[in-house]
């Protein structure tokens, strides 16, 4: 058996008016985040997490942004094309572990919907998905409501 580790990570910045998407969920909260596709950092780290693992680069490399396709695209796409790929080689994801850094909202009360979200897209049990939120202490870019951060572990195997 041989055994893969991958880590994924991403920032994006919150700028006014909701619905926030996160983990392919729309949180009803007054900002959203920024960017080329629909800026959901949670999924990008994980993507990155996989993508990683498997020595497959990155989301970047897989779907550019000067792409005019991947502007506004389903974050949840990317994701599911990322664990196409990598099953296509033979791996399995064991589990990841991930951990989001927003001053607000909470993400608790969103928790789980989030990783039954993911489970689904990846064809993964919601028990081999980690997720936790952290704030910034009031401190820094997070802590001042600025940016959302992302970071995930992704654990693959293959036989
Ligand atoms: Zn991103």
């Amino acid at each position: 058996m041989q055994f893969r580790v991958g880590l994924g990570h991403d920032t994006h910045r919150l700028v006014p008016g909701g619905p926030l998407r996160l983990g392919g969920v729309d949180i009803d909260f007054e900002f959203h985040l920024e960017g080329h596709s629909d800026a959901d950092v949670l999924l990008h780290a994980i993507t990155d997490g996989l993508l990683g693992a498997a020595g497959l680069g990155d989301i970047g490399e897989m779907f550019p942004d000067t792409d005019p396709d991947n502007s506004g695209k389903d974050s949840s796409l990317m994701l599911s094309q990322a664990n196409e790929r990598l099953r296509q080689d033979g791996w399995l994801i064991n589990n990841l572990d991930c951990v989001v850094l927003a001053e607000r909202p909470k993400l608790l009360p969103h928790r789980d919907l989030i990783r039954e979200r993911i489970s689904g897209v990846l064809s993964i049990s919601p028990a081999q998905i980690g997720l936790k939120g952290k704030t910034g202490e009031q401190s820094g870019e997070v802590g001042k409501g600025q940016i959302i951060q992302a970071m995930c572990v992704a654990l693959l195997s293959r036989a």
